[in-house]
């Protein structure tokens, strides 16, 4: 039979209570967290869609895992099993554990990165770019120009252009180049996959100029279900052997475990280059732990081993994936403006087309996330002029290219029906779409101000 119902490949072991609170309760609860969806307590929010990192929830398997984890300081069993599941994956020799992803980018860009260095990337997510610059070094993103045209169906939208990859190679000197970093899925860009074929020819590149070549995989097993859909050379591989491939392309690899290796806390760097391996462990250890396992728990490390392995199942991945699809294409079907096709790890959608009569400087993916807070207690991000607006050397507001609001899905947490009822709090914000107003900034920190800024509604 081919069922229209999503059913969720596993059965609920543990729950977790979600309070429910009313819609009286939220208008109050919002205006103390000053409009804004970072200040509010997370025990406030019925389903929580801000992030999907660090929020999956574990199966039986990796909860029987931390049991048995290791916590030997040297040479823990479970530091084996999660560099041998790292290994299987990557095809990669050296492996260090680290905290979380940025761990492992500090690490590896701060060596790699100062002052008059440059890396290029599809788009550097915002940490890579942090740490980029945070090294003096600069960050360019190349990302293909269908990449940036939000209703454009196109099944490889997080790919890089390169033809602009050898442009900047060219221009800065491929000396001066510290590293290309492809990122799958492209996370800034909306979730979107990059293929085979765009790995590949990525790589060659890299070769021609003998510049290093990182993969960015934190969502690889999500790149690679969009790979075997979409890419015919693929479309007799299974998902782990096609992830496989496109890291053997590559030198090395980030990793945040945070989001593909279904755990909370974690991550990892991982080469094929020893001498780089062996200069990085020093630093390694310290500024994360020893060698064996980094910031991590041994626990942790058991719970990522189990997870690199369950990530790549056929069912879990069909239902990852059509499930963050059937949101999107609800939304589609209600005229709700959406970034097409739909990416792996969230739904995006367009504010500005959502509430016309809400200027750009009235933030109206604020107005949006405030709103779905309001309605169904929703908890979602805005990513537009909030988090990148600026202003020009007279003052003068600058938008963001989108105003745009992300509604990420942590994995395994959510079931169809609370899917079900996110599309059902949309059909009533359609409803009385036309009478929301935009929201001013009262306060705001120097940098990051998403994060902390204080609202008020305008008029
Ligand atoms: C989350 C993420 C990171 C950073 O990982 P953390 O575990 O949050 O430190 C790096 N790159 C991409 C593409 C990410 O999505």
């Amino acid at each position: 039979m081919n069922h229209k119902v999503i059913i969720e490949p596993f059965r609920i072991k543990t729950v977790e209570k979600i309070k429910m609170t009313t819609e009286s309760e939220r208008k109050k609860l919002i205006e103390k967290a000053k409009y804004n969806t970072f200040l509010l307590s997370a025990e406030d929010v019925i389903i929580d869609l801000l992030t999907d990192s660090g929020t999956s929830a574990m199966s039986a398997d990796q909860w029987a895992g931390i049991l048995k984890g290791d916590e030997s300081y040297a040479g823990a069993r479970s530091w084996y099993k999660m560099k041998e599941a790292v290994q299987n994956m990557t095809g990669y020799e050296f492996i260090l554990p680290t905290h979380q992803g940025r761990a492992a980018e500090h690490l590896l860009y701060g060596r790699l990165g100062g002052k008059g260095k440059v890396f290029i990337s599809n788009t550097h997510f915002d940490t890579t770019r942090a740490n980029i610059e945070f090294s003096g070094a600069i960050a360019i993103d190349c990302p293909i120009p269908e990449g940036l045209i939000p209703d454009l169906d196109y099944p490889f939208k997080g790919n890089m252009d390169v033809k602009a990859l050898e442009d900047n190679i060219l221009k800065y000197g491929k000396e001066n180049i510290a590293a290309v970093i492809l990122t799958v899925t492209n996370n800034s860009g909306g979730g979107q996959p990059a293929s085979l074929q765009n790995a590949k020819e990525v790589g060659e590149i890299c070769k021609k100029y003998g510049i290093l070549y990182i993969l960015d995989s934190c969502r690889v097993a999500e790149n690679a279900y969009f790979i075997k859909q979409r890419e015919e050379q693929a479309k007799d591989m299974t998902y782990l052997e096609i992830a496989q491939k496109m890291f053997s392309y590559a030198d090395g690899t980030v990793m945040s475990a945070k989001k593909d290796a279904l755990v909370n806390m974690g991550g990892f760097l991982a080469l094929k280059d020893e001498k780089l391996f062996e200069s990085l462990m020093t630093t390694l250890i310290i500024t994360e732990g020893f060698a064996t396992y980094g910031g991590l728990s041994g626990r942790d490390m058991e719970a990522i081993a189990i997870g690199l392995k369950e990530v790549f199942e056929h069912d879990y991945l069909h239902y990852r994936i059509t499930s963050t699809t059937y949101l999107g294409e609800r939304l589609k079907d209600m005229g709700v403006s959406v970034i097409s096709p739909i990416g792996g790890h969230a739904v995006y959608v367009d504010a500005k087309a959502f509430y016309p009569q809400i200027p750009v400087e009235q933030f109206p993916g604020q107005a949006l996330a405030i709103e779905l807070y309001k309605m169904g207690g929703i908890r979602a991000v805005e990513i537009g002029s909030v988090m990148f607006g600026s202003k020009d050397g007279n003052g003068n507001f600058v938008p963001a290219k989108m105003e745009l609001v992300r509604m990420a899905i942590p994995r395994r947490v959510y079931t169809q029906s609370h899917i079900d009822y996110v599309v059902e709090v949309f059909a009533e914000l359609i409803k009385h779409k036309d009478k929301v107003k935009g929201y001013k900034i009262v306060w705001e920190p120097p940098f990051l101000r998403h994060f902390t800024a204080h609202f008020e509604p305008v008029g």
